[in-house]
């Protein structure tokens, strides 16, 4: 059996969890009759201290129903550059919302607050696209599940009150993020007016999203989400899903984030220039091949080869992931076949 890495999507349900969705009560939830979707939605705004939560089956359609609820067309939402709405979406928020966004480059993806209301324009006149609202991403995927600092997300909530901005959390990994800091849930989420959080990475759900704002803005939403074709019938036997793993899998990601260092420090004594351990917070493990004289995609190829799978998402950046189906054996295997393919010409 492979080992795959490529991303913390691949888990696939456990049986307690497809117990769960078995017995699941349902019912039709574009009439708002599902009661475990109705029961999901109250449970995540009650926890990251929110009115109301809609259930999208995706991350991509929470970010855009969010985005789509703070930005009118043909204003600007800004973001960081490798961020996943601005990269990852296939230019969403243009086709959906009709909106522009404007990028600040950061390292890692690390957030400065300084960085972001530089770069904001709001009230920007007649001639001039005026921005609305910022996106922060938390981890950042990209950065390599970067952790963003509380103090520079409360600085960037001040900035955006003075310039009458709004702020979204693309939390799709918050979980990580909370089991890094301890941060509680209801304290990042104080800062945001909108929220979209996975629980298909790192829970090990198979399916769903959920987005998180006020009453008015959840409910505009509901409409935007059937207009977008993501209304969804008997849901709940997803959003049992996704109780169960709210339930049992939060505190596992510990274990994910213990592999993932395991992982760094084993492939930083490769080449210390493939990998800071240090900067590893989370499960995410992003390899710098700049002095490597092969590429990711070649690298990728190897290890496959060898029955580890990894992602090569730039010319000379591989990504690994770890997950909750990714065990302390397959680690030690993982890193036997890394150690191989690493040190090949
Ligand atoms: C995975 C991910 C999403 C959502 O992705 P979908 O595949 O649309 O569910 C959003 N933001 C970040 C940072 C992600 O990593």
């Amino acid at each position: 059996m492979a080992i795959d890495l490529r991303s913390d999507t691949v888990t696939k349900p456990s049986a307690g969890m497809r117990d769960a969705i078995a017995k699941a009560p349902v019912g039709d939830d574009v009439y708002g009759d599902d009661p475990t979707v109705n029961s999901l939605e109250e449970r995540l705004a009650t926890l990251f201290g929110k009115e109301a939560g809609l259930f999208a089956p995706t991350g991509s359609m929470a970010n855009q129903l969010a985005i789509r609820m703070l930005v009118a067309p043909g204003q600007e939402l800004i973001a960081e550059t490798n961020s996943h709405i601005v990269r990852a979406e296939l230019g969403a928020a243009a086709v959906f919302s009709g909106i522009t966004t404007r990028t600040w480059p950061a390292t890692h993806g690390l957030l400065r607050a300084a960085d972001a209301l530089e770069i904001a324009r709001p009230d920007s006149g007649p001639y001039l696209v005026s921005t609305t609202a910022i996106a922060v991403e938390n981890t950042h995927n990209f950065g390599g599940g970067t952790v963003q600092p509380i103090d520079e997300i409360a600085a960037l909530r001040k900035g955006a009150d003075q310039m009458g901005l709004a702020l979204h959390l693309d939390g799709a990994r918050i979980w990580n993020a909370h089991i890094a800091t301890g941060v509680s849930f209801k304290e990042y989420g104080k800062y945001f007016d909108t929220i979209s959080v996975c629980l298909s990475k790192g829970l090990g759900a198979p399916v769903g999203s959920v987005m998180l704002s006020t009453k008015e803005r959840v409910s505009s939403a509901r409409i935007w989400r059937k207009r977008y074709g993501g209304g969804m019938r008997q849901v709940g036997i997803l959003a049992a899903a996704a109780h169960y793993a709210l339930d049992n899998n939060i505190q596992l990601l510990a274990q994910d984030h213990r592999r993932a260092k395991e992982l760094a420090v084993a492939i930083a004594a490769i080449d210390p220039s493939l990998i800071d351990p240090q900067g590893v917070q989370t499960n995410i493990v992003g390899l710098d091949l700049a002095a490597m004289p092969f590429s990711a995609a070649e690298l990728a190829q190897r290890t496959r080869d060898a029955g580890l799978w990894i992602s090569a998402l730039g010319p000379k950046y591989a990504r690994l992931v770890t997950h909750m189906d990714f065990d302390d054996e397959q680690c030690a295997q993982a890193i036997d076949i890394l150690k191989k393919a690493l040190v090949a010409k």
